[in-house]
């Protein structure tokens, strides 16, 4: 791997994995710069514009040796492809844990199969729900998961809508997650309960330990 690349990023720290199915391990976060979407609840703007670019022997040096799990969040780090990918081989050659969190909204083809996947299917309330998510579910794996950010009702439904007719319980795993300060998590999670869909209700770690508006954690 080439390490005389570039790739614009916005912040790299350590905190502990706020969600899914690594929430609570120590994990080391790359957030790339730029997103191509406005979702109309981002939780972080910091990210959806050009940041600094840095080489990738920069970048690499600042990975602890010591923290297995590394996320590469953005922003929409797919913007970045080439680049992403590269990132993903120097990490894994270095034994790392590497999950890609992306919005779903681009092609996740070749993207290795070492990395563990979390792709957004974005609903309406995002205000991007009219993207075409199920042109990568040929590109998940079992062990991947499928994040659902649900505002409301109207929201909850349409993750229904997509889990019932593309039979999403049997391509990944699946995540609903609530908008911070919109739906209460009691309200969703008893939705979830009488709908008896297998998905997992989570609620970010991170803003619950460090406050909903902390960045750089
Ligand atoms: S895809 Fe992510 S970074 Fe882009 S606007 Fe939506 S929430 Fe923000």
């Amino acid at each position: 791997m080439s390490q005389d690349k570039n790739i614009r990023i916005i912040e790299t720290y350590l905190s502990v994995q706020g969600e899914g199915m690594h929430a609570g391990l120590p994990c080391f976060f790359i957030r790339t710069a730029v997103c191509d979407i406005r979702c109309s609840w981002c939780d972080t703007p910091q990210a959806l514009g050009n940041g600094p670019s840095i080489s990738f022997e920069d970048l690499l040096a600042r990975v602890p040796t010591s923290v297995r799990l590394i996320q590469i969040t953005g922003g929409e780090p797919l913007v970045q492809k080439d680049q992403v990918i590269a990132l993903c081989e120097a990490l894994h050659a270095r034994g790392k844990k590497i999950l890609l969190e992306t919005g779903g909204h681009r092609s996740l083809d070749g993207i290795p199969d070492y990395v563990h996947i979390v792709m957004d299917i974005k609903l309406p309330g995002s205000g991007q729900a009219h993207h075409p998510f199920e042109k990568n579910f040929e590109w998940l794996k079992k062990s991947d998961e499928i994040k659902f950010v649900i505002q409301d009702r109207i929201d909850f439904d349409a993750a229904l809508s997509w889990i019932r007719s593309h039979n999403l319980e049997n391509v990944c795993h699946l995540l609903l997650s609530p908008v911070w300060g919109s739906v209460a998590p009691a309200t969703l999670t008893q939705w979830l309960l009488e709908e008896n869909i297998d998905a997992r209700m989570q609620i970010q770690l991170h803003k619950i330990i460090w406050g909903a508006n902390a960045t750089g954690v």
